[in-house]
């Protein structure tokens, strides 16, 4: 099978298109047939050779990929070959024909969903879903920011917590992402660039503030997001690309929350929980990936430049 390959960390060219052996189940596991793969940016992050998690090399990147089950290994009972999936995780790199999971890695994937779809859901509605109820313990009624809302996570951030009955503000940095915001289920939509948009914000809810921020990029934004909480407030600090100095009074003064939080670190339970949810609103379809970009696999190193490029738009997927 064919599966991209990384032989030394560095720039996205690293990443190369490579003929390796067919995998085999272990017991316990299950072998997907990949048919769509999920780009994420933590995958750049790790190319790059800068993540704190450094796989051994040479390594296959990725864990989010939708396709069907090939094979199964000794003692899987909830799985048969045939059966369409999305993958949480997977054990041998999504960037490939065929992957390999525990059991336990991959969930149901409606039939309603394309494999383009469901590539999309993995890393990205988990975050979503984790960030707003488990870190930010929304609840009906609260208002939420979406602060970068035309991403991967962002649009799954929007939709669940639009089903969920929050009041949703989202950002985007485009035109054409800010619609998008939109249609996906945000109440209001604000351009994270335009110099006024938190004077806009608090307007928006009368000058009380949020209750929940979701935050993409924490480096940029987290000392403002400390002064547009409600108080009682909550940030999540999900994307961070640097450091960043706040004023601790603005949080003090709230009673407000600054919650970090990291896929890695949910446990099997909190994990099954999420996907449990996410694969109910699938099949409901308050649940609707939105797949802005398609690129044959061999193009990785094209998706993980794209990726990084401002002008999000849902998310980008590698076709093997
Ligand atoms: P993505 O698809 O590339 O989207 C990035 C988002 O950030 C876009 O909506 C982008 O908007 C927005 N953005 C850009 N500049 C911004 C600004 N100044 N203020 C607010 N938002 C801004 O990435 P993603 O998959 O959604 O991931 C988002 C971040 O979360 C990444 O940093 C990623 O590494 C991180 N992440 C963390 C976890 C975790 O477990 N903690 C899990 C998944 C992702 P425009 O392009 O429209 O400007």
């Amino acid at each position: 099978m064919k599966a991209i390959r990384v032989h030394e960390f560095g720039a996205p060219e690293v990443m190369k298109l490579e003929e390796v052996p067919d995998l085999q189940p272990g017991a316990g596991q299950v072998l997907v047939r990949v048919r769509a793969v999920g780009v994420n940016p933590v995958e750049t992050y790790i190319r790059s050779g800068w993540y704190p998690r450094k796989p051994a090399l040479p390594y296959t990147p990725g864990n989010d990929c939708a396709g069907v089950i090939e094979a199964v290994g000794e003692g899987v009972t909830r799985w048969q070959v045939g059966d369409r999936v999305y993958t949480s995780w997977c054990l041998t790199g999504a960037y490939a024909e065929q992957t390999l999971c525990h059991e336990s890695q991959v969930h149901r994937l409606p039939d309603n969903v394309t494999f383009a779809q469901g590539a999309a859901v993995g890393v990205p509605y988990a975050t979503a879903w984790r960030g707003l109820f488990q870190r930010g313990r929304a609840v009906p009624g609260e208002t939420v920011l979406v602060h970068g809302a035309s991403g991967g996570v962002g649009i799954a951030a929007v939709q669940i917590a639009r089903a969920a009955g929050l009041v949703v503000i989202g950002t985007g940095g485009t035109e054409r992402g800010r619609e998008l915001v939109k249609r996906e289920g945000a109440h209001h939509v604000l351009d994270h660039h335009a110099p006024d948009y938190l004077e806009q914000l608090m307007a928006l809810t009368d000058g009380r503030g949020v209750d929940v921020i979701l935050e993409m990029l924490s480096n940029v934004n987290l000392a403002k997001d400390l002064t547009v909480l409600a108080p009682r407030g909550r940030v999540v600090v999900i994307g961070c690309r640097g450091t960043v100095e706040i004023n601790p009074r603005d949080a003090m003064s709230r009673d407000a929350d600054i919650l970090g939080m990291s896929l890695f670190n949910g446990t099997p339970a909190e994990l099954a929980a999420v996907h449990a949810a996410l694969v109910a609103g699938l099949e409901n379809g308050t649940l609707r990936p939105v797949v802005g970009q398609e690129m044959p696999l061999a193009d990785a190193p094209r998706a993980h430049v794209a990726v990084m490029t401002p002008g999000a738009y849902g998310k980008i997927v590698l076709i093997p």
